[in-house]
């Protein structure tokens, strides 16, 4: 469904980007794996034009959204959870969630919708009425992603989901992108938790200092000798 051909981004003097071309097939969780400054936020901004791109193409449904204006890519169904937990603290979790739907008017689906995320999210049922601030920081995780569904995205591209958070609640945010995935959503994950993304993952893209070295189905990724060393800690 999203093509990325060629990308190629600059910061002033710095190429982050080096000509980036990868594939987001129907119905699948891909992820982005590499070691920090590698350029895998800097690609999902691009994709948002959150920042410039110096050159190639993103395709979305066979739309060219190279040069397209932010909100109208999100209205397309693309989505960005980023890195980090951008929640408005002083707005209640219930608050935060609603306005995950602010460009939708199909007030019936929205309800569907909140309900669907307090089914995945039911600790975010429990304090719809916390502000979202006083929320701890996995939870704070967890109402970013569920604010992002609001949005119904057909693809829903997420930052670091995993970062910070204790080992179990790392295992119930795989099993949830699990989850959102099979309800539909495509999923572009970026992780430095590069087991856990690969093991979820149909397809992966490793990335270095601002190209794609290797590529292949998760299973293959897992097993190959060059990322069991530099990524899989092996
Ligand atoms: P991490 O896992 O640490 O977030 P990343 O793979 O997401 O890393 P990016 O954040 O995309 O990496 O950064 C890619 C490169 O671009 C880095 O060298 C970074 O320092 C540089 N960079 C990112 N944002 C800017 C900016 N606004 N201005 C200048 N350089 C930037």
């Amino acid at each position: 469904m999203l093509e990325i051909k060629d990308l190629h981004v600059h910061y002033g003097g710095i190429h982050a980007l080096r000509g980036i071309s990868l594939n987001i097939e129907e119905g699948k969780i891909i992820s982005l794996v590499g070691a920090n400054g590698a350029g895998k936020s800097t690609t999902l901004k691009a994709i948002m034009s959150l920042i410039q791109k110096t050159s190639g193409s993103v395709i979305n449904d066979g739309k060219d959204i190279t040069n397209e204006k932010t909100k109208n890519i999100v209205k397309g169904g693309v989505i960005l959870t980023p890195e980090g937990r951008r929640v408005f603290p002083d707005l209640t979790v219930d608050e935060n969630i609603a306005l995950g739907a602010y460009t939708r008017k199909d007030k019936v689906e929205i309800a569907k919708d909140r309900n669907w995320v307090f089914e995945l999210f039911p600790r975010l049922e429990e304090r719809k009425w916390q502000a979202a601030g006083t929320l701890s920081g996995g939870e704070q995780q967890m109402l970013a992603v569920a604010r992002s569904l609001m949005g119904r995205p057909k693809l829903l591209m997420m930052d670091e989901p995993s970062l910070g958070l204790a080992p179990l609640i790392v295992k119930s945010i795989f099993s949830i992108i699990k989850e959102i995935n099979k309800a539909g959503v495509n999923v572009l994950l970026i992780e430095q938790n590069a087991k856990a993304a690969l093991e979820i993952s149909d397809y992966g893209y490793v990335m270095e200092t601002g190209v794609i070295t290797i590529s292949g189905t998760g299973k293959e990724l897992l097993g190959n000798d060059q990322v069991r060393k530099a990524y899989l800690g092996e």
